[in-house]
């Protein structure tokens, strides 16, 4: 495809992102440092990757999460939340909790997922320390295996007040 016809395309097309659903509650004590942009760095604590497939999605062109002013990031120093799937394993829990540590205060720790909740299918798995919650502090949990995009955004726009 030439860029020619990959630009009429993209015009042709035109906007394809779902229309947005009423502005969900902010989080309970959400700090206003957080209000209309927050920088999320997410952390894979053991999950078997169908949240990863669900929070990408929330990042494609149908859901845009970006419009909401969710944006994931590379590193904790540049981050104002952390995003957890996956119930706790022992391979991740100091890398988790460094991670948390080296993001910037005021921030907040979300579990997406129900491993991330209360381990979910990984329950009392040899590997497994606990759901988020019993590592950190939680502001913000995600129900669902995997989550749809749908409840992702609800929940990013709560943080983010959008
Ligand atoms: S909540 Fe479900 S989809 Fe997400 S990591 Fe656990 S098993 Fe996988």
């Amino acid at each position: 495809m030439t860029l020619r016809r990959a630009l009429r395309l993209i015009r042709s097309t035109g906007r394809i992102a779902e229309p947005a659903p009423p502005k969900p509650d902010p989080i309970p004590d959400r700090p206003n440092e957080l209000a209309g942009t927050v920088q999320i760095r997410h952390v894979d604590a053991g999950s078997c990757n169908g949240c990863e497939i669900e929070i990408a999605q929330s990042f494609g062109p149908v859901y845009d999460a970006e419009r909401y002013g969710a944006r994931l990031v590379a590193s904790p120093r540049h981050a104002d939340a952390i995003l957890v799937t996956g119930a706790v394993t022992r391979n991740m829990l100091e890398p988790l909790l460094r991670t948390i540590d080296a993001t910037p205060r005021p921030r907040v720790v979300i579990a997406l997922g129900d491993c991330a909740r209360n381990c979910g299918v990984f329950a009392e798995a040899y590997g497994v320390v606990g759901s988020v919650s019993d590592v950190t502090d939680v502001a913000l949990t995600v129900p669902g295996c995997p989550p749809e995009p749908e409840d992702i955004i609800r929940a990013l726009r709560s943080v983010t007040g959008t």
